[in-house]
């Protein structure tokens, strides 16, 4: 075929050749007075019958290219009747300039997004993400307080049993403190400062190296902030892209992106801290049906219920925004009626086999990896490193339905501004014990209020107390945080937050985990 066109295309210049060379040597003579030919019109130099024998050339050899090339169907023909997906945007805009415009175009694109997906840009997307763009734990805007921000004696209640794991360790002398998800780095300001302390009344030598695992960059100017000296450690970045500087007590800090940063060191004790980590890790949804589990996803449609929970009523929306607004979500979770890639997930495991048509379960694959590498940071034939995990979560039960907005001090919908709500989720106890008890030794979970009172806070908060005896105002702050720590009742986070830590297999059970008999 190709050689047929070649030849068409040889015979189609030979005629071109002769026009051409009459117009060239029109060209070079241009006649000085044109004369009309019929109807007023000038014909040049070509006779008609010259012309439409040219022209006649032309046509038949286009037709026959085209023939040649355009097969059964004809694109061009039928162009605006081709099916195109996805539609442009009527309004000619398809700018992205924020998540609500980003989850809109793509549910548009590709259908309906799994929830993790969802989640997971809401928390970090790099432009629009919630912990990306702000500090939510800024004392007066910020959407929430944890139990570090509350009190310092958290922190040195942690820090204290780091220390007594490092006493059980022998005291390896090369330590490296990794925090997951360091907030303002508030917990890592009192761990070091109480652990720094104990070390210096043993007199022993501890090389302490600093991981932070940190999404945000905000967070990550907040954590220099406070561990380091603004003025003398500037906040630099390496060769590799890595941020990190020098705190003030000498420590070197490294930032990291994610766990696969951490490298695994030999003599090295990881002593590893998730305060409030896990519940921020993106969950998939899933619904026993009679024909299998099928994934819960995010649509963007108006036709489709809302399936969150509503807001409970005693729920007071102080902002102002009414309770209405955030209710009326543009996003909405609903059952996907086939199968996707993520429905085999509850399939893999045994925990939900038996669980009745109709049950709903989250399952958070991410923190599982999270897990593993934490785990594979311990070392078991050396018997060095701790993993303590703090959240809010359950025990003995599978998280259902429990993802949800947190807006000003308030619980909202999920679904409401992505990228200005934060989102948390339980978080699975008895999944993160269950997979790490294989691989090392695992205690609790247990309370946080029993947990913080067998390290001794209610000694520390006693001398805070005395210490503070002329000033009766900061005496109840500091009572009233000791409440809000460690009561079992709900406004507290005595019993709702849990503590689980991992240690090298073999190791004897470490403070905290069990009242002293
Ligand atoms: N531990 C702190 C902050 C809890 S908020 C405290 O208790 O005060 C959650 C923290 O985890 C924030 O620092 C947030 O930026 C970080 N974070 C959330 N998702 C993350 C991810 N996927 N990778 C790394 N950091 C993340």
């Amino acid at each position: 075929m190709f050689s047929n066109i070649l030849r068409h295309r040889t015979s189609l210049s030979v005629s071109y050749r002769r026009a051409l060379s009459r117009s060239v040597i029109r060209l070079n003579t241009p006649p000085k007075d044109p004369k009309a030919h019929e109807n007023g019109l000038y014909y040049g130099q070509f006779t008609k019958e010259e012309y439409e024998n040219a022209a006649n050339v032309v046509k038949q050899q286009i037709d026959k290219l085209e023939n040649e090339i355009k097969g059964d169907f004809n694109i061009r023909e039928n162009l605006g009747k081709v099916p195109q997906f996805p539609q442009r945007d009527p309004s000619g805009s398809t700018k992205v300039n924020n998540l609500t415009d980003l989850f809109i175009q793509t549910i548009k694109t590709t259908g309906p997004i799994s929830l993790s997906a969802y989640i997971r840009q809401c928390l970090t997307h790099p432009d629009f993400g919630y912990y990306t763009t702000r500090n939510p734990l800024d004392l007066r805007s910020g959407d929430f307080i944890t139990s570090p921000e509350i009190s310092s004696v958290f922190g040195e209640m942690v820090g204290i049993w780091l220390f007594t794991i490092w006493q059980q360790q022998n005291y390896p002398p090369s330590i490296r403190l990794i925090e997951f998800g360091p907030g303002r780095g508030t917990l890592m300001y009192d761990v070091l400062k109480s652990f720094n302390l104990f070390v210096k009344k043993v007199g022993k030598k501890a090389d302490v190296e600093i991981n932070l695992v940190e999404a945000s960059k905000v967070l990550r100017r907040e954590q220099w902030k406070l561990l380091c000296d603004e003025a003398n450690t500037p906040f630099e970045t390496d060769a590799n892209g890595f941020d990190f500087s020098t705190s003030q007590w000498g420590n070197t800090i490294r930032w990291l992106d994610t766990e696969k940063d951490i490298k695994k060191e030999n003599d090295v004790a990881n002593y590893i801290i998730a305060h409030e980590f896990f519940d921020a890790l993106p969950v998939k949804g899933f619904k026993k049906t009679d024909n299998g589990w099928r994934e819960l996803v995010v649509e963007h449609s108006s036709s489709v219920n809302n399936t969150q929970p509503k807001l409970p009523s005693n729920e007071s929306v102080s902002s102002e925004e009414s309770k209405d607004a955030l209710l009326n979500t543009e996003f909405h979770l609903t059952l996907s009626p086939k199968e996707t890639p993520s429905s085999i997930i509850p399939t893999l495991s045994s925990r939900f086999n038996d669980l009745p048509v109709d049950s709903r379960i989250e399952i958070c694959t991410e923190a599982e990896l999270y897990l593993m590498k934490m785990v594979q940071l311990l070392d078991n034939i050396k018997q060095l490193g701790a993993v303590l995990i703090i959240d809010y979560g359950v025990v003995d039960a599978i998280p259902e339905s429990s993802l949800r907005g947190i807006y000003k001090h308030n619980f909202v919908s999920p679904f409401i501004k992505p990228g200005d709500v934060d989102l948390s989720v339980d978080v699975d106890f008895t999944n993160l014990q269950q997979l790490s008890a294989r691989f090392c030794s695992t205690f609790g979970p247990v309370d946080q209020g029993d947990w913080l009172h067998r390290l001794g806070i209610g000694h520390r908060i006693d001398q805070l107390i005395k210490k503070n005896s002329d000033y009766p105002e900061e005496q109840d702050k500091i009572y009233q945080s000791y409440r809000r720590l460690t009561d079992k009742d709900e406004k507290s986070m005595g019993k709702v937050y849990k503590f689980l830590a991992l240690l090298p297999s073999g190791s004897k059970e470490p403070a905290g985990f069990s009242d002293p008999l």
